[in-house]
């Protein structure tokens, strides 16, 4: 049984960086890492940790929107101004915890590596006040220069260091105070650099620092994806008119479908496809045809529905299937339009939708040019510690 330590434990994460390496516009912390914000995932990493007092996290405030979208609804404090460095960062997050906190021992960490367990928190917390996480390095060591390798470096005294970082709130601040103006690309050389001893406790190959593309895919694999796949089914008769919905697209006919809504088959099976997926009932449940509301209305607004709640769980859709099945309309020279109308509702590019035809070689009610049937089918990946 480990001794925990006695005077509180406080989380101070840095997610004041701007990097944009990973490809996209939106810092990395503020992107979407299995369908939560990567900083999300970090903060509440510490905030479910029992031992954990408070959480403190230092931004860039050119990202407070940003912020404040990814961390809605968590327990926090309002956030505290970055600097210009790592560095800077963190000794402003830590005088803003000074008052509250001066006794505490404070676990400094970084937002991208949102994968730290609770075990690597408690290994740290139990090993004292002035350690980090370290790991042996397992790849020969070589060092180089213009693409030629020049000589051996000798791996065994070699570790690598992650966060979280823990130390005596005082005895860092006064560290940092001291070394103002420095840049330390962490608090571990920061700290040794104003005499300090500090050691090691073992790290965690899964608490990775999320930095490129790459990494967001080795992440998500950790993460233990869980693909669903849902399944959908409807059928509307024809009614006298003069075109028909489906699959998104107003096409001309001699009949029309007859149906509350604009009767579109092939989007209620993908609605319905998709609410499958993520075990959320059927299109009746959420747009009853007794909700006079609904009356003609345009089905894609039930399928973005499905959409959004499909993402509110942190979900993410991979692909879409649909078979519609009918004697007429021809449905072949809609296909690619219907592809580019769904990819755009479901935010997907057109080669995660297909879109088949058949017919029933006039056998049933489909043969004999009664209705149209559709079936579909979504494949959508779900996410550990999604959803919250
Ligand atoms: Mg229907």
């Amino acid at each position: 049984m480990s001794k925990p330590i006695s005077s509180p434990a406080v989380a101070l994460i840095v997610a004041g960086g701007r990097g944009v390496r990973a490809g996209g516009g939106l810092p990395k912390q503020y992107r979407p890492l299995g369908g939560v914000p990567m900083l999300r995932r970090t903060v509440r990493a510490f905030l479910d940790h029992p031992r954990i007092a408070g959480v403190q996290v230092v931004v860039n405030p050119d990202d407070r929107d940003a912020y404040e979208q990814a961390v809605a609804g968590l327990d926090l404090p309002p956030s505290i101004a970055g600097g210009a460095t790592r560095q800077a960062s963190v000794r402003a997050g830590l005088l803003g915890l000074a008052e509250a906190f001066a006794e505490a021992v404070v676990l400094i960490h970084d937002a991208a590596r949102p994968l730290v367990s609770a075990a690597l928190i408690d290994r740290c917390l139990d090993a004292g006040r002035s350690v980090v996480p370290a790991l042996p390095v397992a790849d020969s060591l070589r060092r180089a220069g213009g693409g030629v390798l020049v000589e051996a470096v000798e791996r065994e005294r070699l570790l690598r260091v992650q966060t979280p970082q823990c130390f005596d709130l005082r005895n860092v601040l006064a560290a940092h105070q001291a070394l103002a103006g420095s840049d330390h690309s962490d608090d571990a050389a920061l700290m040794m650099a104003a005499g300090h001893k500090v050691t090691t406790v073992a790290g965690d190959e899964r608490n990775l620092k999320v930095t490129s593309a790459e990494d967001f895919v080795m992440a998500e694999a950790l993460l233990g994806p869980s693909p669903r796949v849902g399944t959908g089914y409807d059928v509307h008769a024809f009614e006298p008119g003069d075109h028909v919905w489906i699959g998104g697209l107003r096409i001309p006919h001699d009949r029309a479908l007859a149906g509350h809504s604009d009767a579109d088959v092939a989007l209620h099976a993908l609605t319905d496809a998709l609410l499958g997926a993520i075990a959320a009932g059927d299109i009746g449940d959420h747009f009853p045809p007794s909700d006079p509301k609904w009356r003609g209305a345009d089905s894609s607004l039930f399928l973005e529905h499905a959409r959004d709640l499909v993402l509110e769980r942190g979900g993410r859709i991979e692909h879409v299937d649909i078979t519609i099945v009918c004697e007429a309309p021809k449905i072949g020279p809609h296909r690619g339009a219907m592809r580019e109308r769904i990819g755009a509702l479901l935010r997907l590019s057109p080669d995660r939708v297909s879109v088949k035809a058949t017919t029933r070689e006039r056998l049933g009610f489909t043969g004999r040019r009664e209705g149209i049937a559709a079936q579909a089918a979504a494949t959508v990946t779900l996410f550990e510690g999604a959803g919250r």
